[in-house]
């Protein structure tokens, strides 16, 4: 019989049969799992709390020759917060449905692991108006983590060292700054970001989730590194949420 012991979080659950679901877990050990969780649409099943979306929980797992199944599961923090506010659910859902995109099975990545775990805390307990803050720094370090880091430090064209400018260009498809001599007549986008922006941005990527509690930035930039940070991961990572339309809606109405 083959078992593996890991912490894991879940990030999905969908009905299977009668009273049974399939959970995707990130774990900590085998990176995304995917197990049967037995019986737990019944009533009395003692389980059924700890395998809703976001719990965090130590899980042994049954390796089987087609499905994976949950052979023990014990709950190390619930997130409850997270699934019954609803601003925090749609920033947790998008950080969940991220990590299930870009997470491999077999293939644990530690930091991806504990960024998520990270940010679910931080997402508790961030007061409501920083809690755009706690979004974008887990993009910006996502990007860190699968090696499509921007290049903010020289030009993507010419590679000469760009100082922060009032005005700066930013090409989406280079994943890079350009200077001034080289964003003119290029045929790919070029986004324009300014001083206050490129900063933030800087500041993430250097050290993730550290400064948020102390991060000042107007709503213009954090409008706009956002938007920045959205069409980057859009391309590069190539892939489209779906949660993502539902946190926009959320971001418009705060
Ligand atoms: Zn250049």
């Amino acid at each position: 019989m083959s078992l593996f012991t890991t912490d894991a979080i879940v990030l999905k659950q969908f009905d299977l049969g009668e009273a049974d679901k399939i959970i995707t877990f990130y774990t900590k050990e085998m990176g995304k799992v995917r197990a049967v969780a037995r019986g737990v649409r019944k009533t009395k099943s003692p389980i059924s709390g700890l395998v809703l979306p976001f719990s965090y929980n130590n899980v042994t797992i049954y390796r089987g020759r087609s499905l994976d199944r949950i052979n023990d599961i014990r709950n190390k923090y619930s997130f409850s917060a997270l699934r019954e506010d609803l601003t925090r659910m749609a920033y947790a859902s998008y950080m969940a449905e991220l990590v299930e995109k870009v997470g491999m099975e077999n293939d644990p990545n530690e930091d991806l692991f504990s960024l998520l775990l990270t940010s679910f805390y931080r997402l508790l307990r961030i007061e409501d108006e920083r809690i755009n803050y706690v979004d974008l720094a887990f993009k910006t370090r996502i990007l860190g983590i699968l090696g499509v880091q921007p290049e903010l430090e020289k030009c993507i064209y010419c590679s000469k060292p760009i100082s922060l400018q009032e005005h700066n260009y930013f090409s989406i498809e280079q994943g890079g700054l350009a200077c001034t001599s080289c964003y003119s007549g290029k045929k790919e986008r070029i986004a324009s970001l300014s001083g206050e922006s490129l900063q933030v941005f800087k500041k993430l990527l250097n050290t993730g989730l550290q400064p948020i509690d102390k991060l000042k930035i107007s709503k213009g930039a954090l409008i706009e590194l956002d938007k920045l940070i959205d069409s980057f991961i859009i391309y590069h990572l190539d892939i489209r949420l779906k949660s993502f339309n539902f946190l926009h809606m959320i971001k418009d109405l705060g």
